[in-house]
């Protein structure tokens, strides 16, 4: 698998895990260095500055505990689809989504500064994300596929491809 379609597989999942759990605003892209996934609320391509772990942070300005268990599910998608296509049980997610698992934690559970705690709160969401990508069958392939094409898929695209896959 060359890097190219690592990240493509990575972010796919990101964007397919979001879908999955009804944030269909979701779309994805790759870079020259790397790649991304936002839901930036329009079905716009988003641009290079849009993922970054700064622009996503917002995703965890939530006060209800299950979007951001949500959100902390979608975070750990892109290591979950990774293991998943490589076969691989074990999924530990790159240092960028670790720091957005950890805000998501932090946001959470504002008081409680527990190890134990926090590594349940990435199981769980590692979890989730897992469950999810089986669910939805071939689509990771299909916006992964897409992506090495395009390079950019605005939400729209992403649910097509979904759907598509579903068929
Ligand atoms: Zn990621």
């Amino acid at each position: 698998m060359t890097e190219k379609h690592r990240v493509a597989i990575h972010e796919a999942s990101h964007a397919v895990c979001a879908h999955a759990l009804g944030k269909t605003f979701y779309g994805c892209a790759i870079f020259a260095e790397g790649g991304g996934c936002a839901g930036s609320g329009t079905l716009e391509p988003a641009a290079v500055a849009d993922y970054t772990p700064q622009a996503l942070a917002p995703c965890y300005d939530k006060d209800s505990l299950v979007e951001l268990a949500n959100d902390a599910a979608i975070t750990a998608a892109g290591a979950v689809g990774e293991a998943l296509a490589r076969f691989d049980p074990v999924a530990i997610p790159s240092h960028c989504d670790r720091m957005l698992l950890q805000a998501g934690f932090r946001a959470a559970f504002p008081s409680c500064d527990d190890y134990e705690a926090e590594r349940a709160w990435g199981a769980l969401a590692v979890a989730r994300a897992r469950h999810a990508l089986f669910t939805a069958g071939r689509a990771v392939e299909a916006v992964s596929d897409a992506l090495l094409e395009k390079g950019v898929l605005t939400a729209l695209q992403v649910s097509e491809l979904i759907a598509g896959a579903a068929k």
